[in-house]
């Protein structure tokens, strides 16, 4: 079955996150929306209960559709490290706890990893998740998902990008994400292929 459409001007971004509100504004004004973060509108910021991206993702679309009458978007994204059963994954911004002290969280999946006595490059394997929900008020929602494979390096190298980006080699590279140009990162980032798939299915003419 073919995604629905995203038609008429207007659309809620759903998120609280100034960094996130920016990047999704400059991927949906090439095509003549105008979008509104739910700050502007006023909306409350629901509690994330989803035991998935998916899951999370799809609840913050849908309550600011509903809230505002108009189609929203909400992303969703963190590290899923396998030897950690997929830890932090959802939690991955309250690892960082409410000072969003990275290095601590950094700190905290490496220990982790050297209790399970995950040493390799293949036992520290990880990725970056990132989900996207579109979601019309009549409660219509299209979900795209994206997700780059990695491996986990200690110490953190590189002052670039943010969250979990010093401790991640993407497959096949050497540099981690916060040592690579931003251009790099952004052509093979979770978040990218994300967005790449909505744009295809909701919004290219
Ligand atoms: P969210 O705002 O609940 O989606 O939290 C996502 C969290 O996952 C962020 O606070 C980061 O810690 C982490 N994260 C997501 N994407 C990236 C990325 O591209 N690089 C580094 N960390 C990321």
């Amino acid at each position: 079955m073919s995604a629905r459409r995203f038609s008429g001007g207007r659309l809620i971004v759903a998120s609280h996150n100034a960094g996130k509100v920016r990047e999704i504004v400059e991927l949906v004004s090439p095509f003549g929306v105008e979008a509104i973060s739910a700050g502007e509108a006023g909306l409350a910021e629901p509690e994330e209960t989803g035991a998935t991206f998916i899951e999370n993702a799809a609840l913050k679309a849908h309550a600011a559709a509903k809230a505002s009458g108009l189609p929203a978007l909400a992303d969703d994204s963190g590290l899923a490290v396998a030897a950690l059963g997929g830890a932090p994954g959802i939690f991955s911004a309250r690892w960082a706890g409410p000072e969003k002290n990275f290095l601590s969280a950094m700190t905290r999946v490496n220990a982790a990893l050297e209790e399970a006595g995950a040493l390799t490059p293949e036992e520290r394997a990880a990725e970056f998740v990132c989900a996207l929900a579109l979601a019309w008020p009549d409660g219509h929602a299209e979900i795209f998902e994206g997700r780059v494979a990695g491996h986990l390096v200690w110490p953190p190298r590189g002052t670039r990008g943010f969250g979990y980006d010093p401790i991640f080699v993407p497959k096949g590279g050497r540099l981690t994400f916060g040592e690579m140009e931003p251009a790099d990162k952004h052509a093979i980032s979770h978040r990218a292929r994300a967005f790449a798939d909505l744009v295809l299915h909701c919004f290219a003419p």
